[in-house]
């Protein structure tokens, strides 16, 4: 797991970057710069056609602050009713994931795992048949390592290059460009797209080699699976004995263990309400692609095991497209049990 690791905080110019030399010299310390959240002002620097494909929860948010920003943006999804919200806001569309590539520079795409990612990168009329030299590809869908070198390879049989891309940050981190990428591959790629990624998020971190950026989001994923899990017992124990969970929220959200999410989620899941933002099916995804990491270097990951189980309970109730946080109601129905 050897690599660069450079972060930094958007907007950061294309030229202050150069200036900088970070690139040049991976050893340099994390430099921050100031936080924008100007949409408008971001991301000039990008002259170019840009392709997204996969217009989902987080595909479309992203897409659109491109297009907001000024962005000359082409857009793909299966289901193509998903475009038409951005064909009318002024994106253009293509039938196809490899027209979109041919006709643009720079490609994202947004898919939901590791078999999507790869159909829609190396499959029929998949990008990879519109790719070629001086066209770049970005997949920022939270895949496996494997899953990413095999993308990254076929991207750069034709010439084109490859960045690995996937996001922290859900829904609302999405729609407001407030999103953490962690990119690794090829660095000139991550050079010149830094602009359309400093649109759509407000840092991003250079890991090295094509897969460290999937495994770092599968690391953070796999935590924040088992938080989750852990939060969901919590409120039910307290409900158990007596006590008002809503107040365990409110006590939780002051102390040392706070995170936003648990504040986020906390009350919905008093209400036993799941408004999808991250749909279980990912995070239960997410939960298996980091037990074979995990088994890749042989470590015991025992509390994100039992956590998967859990998620894989509630997929079998039925939960799939609800949140992740409506993991809550397997622990209620063994509870019931
Ligand atoms: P989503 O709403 O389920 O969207 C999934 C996208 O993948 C849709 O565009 C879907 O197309 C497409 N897709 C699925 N199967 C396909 C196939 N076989 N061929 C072609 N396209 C296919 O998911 P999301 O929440 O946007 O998440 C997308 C990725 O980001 C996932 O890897 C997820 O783990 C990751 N992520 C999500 C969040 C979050 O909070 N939501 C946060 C960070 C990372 P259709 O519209 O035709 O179904």
């Amino acid at each position: 797991m050897a690599g660069t690791t450079i972060c930094h905080r958007a907007p950061l110019s294309l030229s202050l970057l150069r200036r900088r030399s970070y690139l040049r010299h991976p050893s340099l310390l994390p430099v921050y710069s100031q936080l924008s959240t100007d949409t408008a002002s971001k991301g000039k620097e990008f002259e170019g056609r840009v392709g997204f494909l996969g217009m989902g929860i987080m595909g479309s948010p992203m897409a659109l602050n491109l297009i907001k920003a000024g962005c000359d943006v082409t857009i793909w999804n299966r289901t193509k009713s998903k475009c038409d919200h951005l064909i009318n806001l002024g994106a253009k569309y293509e039938p196809t994931p490899a027209q979109v590539a041919s006709s643009c520079d720079v490609t994202f795409a947004m898919l939901a795992d590791p078999a999507s990612a790869a159909a829609v990168a190396t499959g029929e009329n998949g990008a990879v048949q519109g790719l070629g030299p001086g066209k770049g590809y970005v997949d920022v869908s939270t895949v496996d390592g494997a899953t990413s070198k095999l993308i990254s390879e076929s991207v750069q049989k034709t010439g084109a290059s490859f960045l690995e891309a996937p996001v922290s940050g859900s829904k609302k981190p999405a729609e407001d460009g407030q999103l953490i990428f962690l990119t690794a591959g090829d660095a000139a790629l991550y050079e010149r797209v830094a602009s359309l990624l400093d649109i759509m998020g407000k840092s991003r971190f250079y890991l090295g080699d094509v897969s460290n950026g999937a495994a770092m989001k599968l690391v953070v994923n796999m935590i924040m699976g088992s938080m989750m899990a852990s939060f969901s017992e919590g409120l039910l124990l307290a409900e158990k004995v007596g006590l008002d969970p809503n107040v365990l929220v409110e006590v939780v959200s002051q102390g040392a263990i706070s995170a936003p999410m648990y504040s986020l989620k906390g009350p919905a899941m008093v209400k036993a309400t799941y408004p999808t933002a991250f749909p279980l099916k990912h995070q239960q995804k997410d939960l298996r692609l980091a037990l074979g990491l995990a088994e890749s270097v042989s470590q015991p990951i025992p509390i994100a095991a039992a956590a998967n189980e859990l998620y894989k309970v509630a997929k079998s109730q039925g939960l799939s497209d609800q949140d992740f946080s409506a993991v809550i109601e397997a622990l209620k129905a063994k509870l019931q049990n």
